[in-house]
């Protein structure tokens, strides 16, 4: 069993720390806001988290207060001790804690997870992790506790490369498969008879197949439930614009990428799209017409 630190309980780490507790694990929580998880032991300070783990793990919005958090948190924590950070933030972010962890004697992980908080709920998270292969062997049971799969992809930041390009393929691919419903409509196909033969097609993908945006349409999905979340159109337009930002600092070409980002800005910012799932780009495209 290991003393873990867990800093930000909220929709994800709330879940994921409660996890851990209940499989035997000493954790001590933090959080500016949120309430205690069952079985968590409150800190007064992220520090105060930290200071006896083996293991402090951050749960966070985004990189700058990743940043600042973990500034509080490798002065605190014993040499030797692994600093592994499971949200969704910049490759840049990522790599520049990582190398403030190493220089302080601490082993780092960026290991951003897919699954939502129904993963987190049922500890059936995939993480994708950068950073050295013992610090990885190490929160190795861990990942085995709040997850079910876990992916060693390389050095640090190749958990948050992985994590952005796998959805930058998600957000073009749902866009793609809800403007071809759109047309289907106006062309008067089924669609069932759509979802059937796309299915089973060269056409087909995750976001058909098994988070499909028509409601009463393949396996059960936010669509059936009103586009409640699920996962949240803001969080989509969150990681789309990490890729993005992430193709500039490389100078890689990804067109149909922006394109999705500035879409899912669009329905967000300026339509309807904020606290609904990324899938309600369906009745988004259904509304509009080509102009
Ligand atoms: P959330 O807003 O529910 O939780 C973040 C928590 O961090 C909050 O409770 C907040 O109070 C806390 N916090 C903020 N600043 C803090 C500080 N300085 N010190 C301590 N605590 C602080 O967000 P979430 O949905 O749990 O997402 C967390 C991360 O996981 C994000 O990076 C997100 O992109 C990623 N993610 C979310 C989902 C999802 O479906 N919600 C899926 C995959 C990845």
């Amino acid at each position: 069993m290991m003393r873990i630190g867990f800093v930000g309980l909220g929709n994800m780490g709330g879940p994921m720390a409660a996890n851990l507790a209940k499989a035997g694990h000493r954790v001590m929580g933090y959080d500016t806001v949120a309430t205690m998880p069952t079985g968590v032991t409150p800190a007064v300070s992220a520090a105060a988290a930290a200071a006896e783990a083996e293991v402090v793990i951050t749960m966070l919005p985004n990189g700058t207060i990743l940043r600042a958090v973990a500034e509080e948190l490798i002065p605190a924590m014993a040499k030797g001790a692994v600093l592994c950070d499971c949200s969704t933030v910049d490759v840049e972010s990522a790599r520049a804690v990582a190398a403030e962890a190493a220089a302080a004697g601490l082993g780092a992980l960026d290991a951003p997870v897919s699954g939502g908080v129904g993963g987190a709920t049922a500890g059936t998270l995939t993480f994708m992790v950068g950073g050295a292969e013992d610090a990885f062997a190490k929160v190795q049971p861990l990942f085995a506790v709040m997850g079910q799969k876990a992916v060693h992809c390389g050095p640090s930041g190749a958990g948050q490369s992985a994590k952005i390009c796998n959805n930058m393929i998600l957000g073009v691919t749902m866009i793609a498969t809800c403007e071809a419903f759109a047309l289907a409509d106006k062309l008067g196909l089924d669609r069932q008879k759509m979802f059937d033969v796309v299915s089973t097609s060269s056409g087909s993908s995750w976001s058909m197949n098994a988070y499909c945006p028509a409601p009463g349409v393949g396996p059960k999905s936010p669509a059936d439930n009103g586009y409640r979340p699920g996962f949240a159109a803001e969080l989509m337009l969150k990681d789309l614009r990490l890729s993005q930002q992430a193709a500039e600092a490389v100078d890689a070409d990804t067109p149909m990428g922006a394109v999705a980002a500035a879409l899912y800005a669009r329905f967000v910012e300026e339509e309807d799209g904020r606290g609904r799932d990324f899938s309600a780009m369906l009745p988004r495209f259904e509304a509009r017409h080509r102009s």
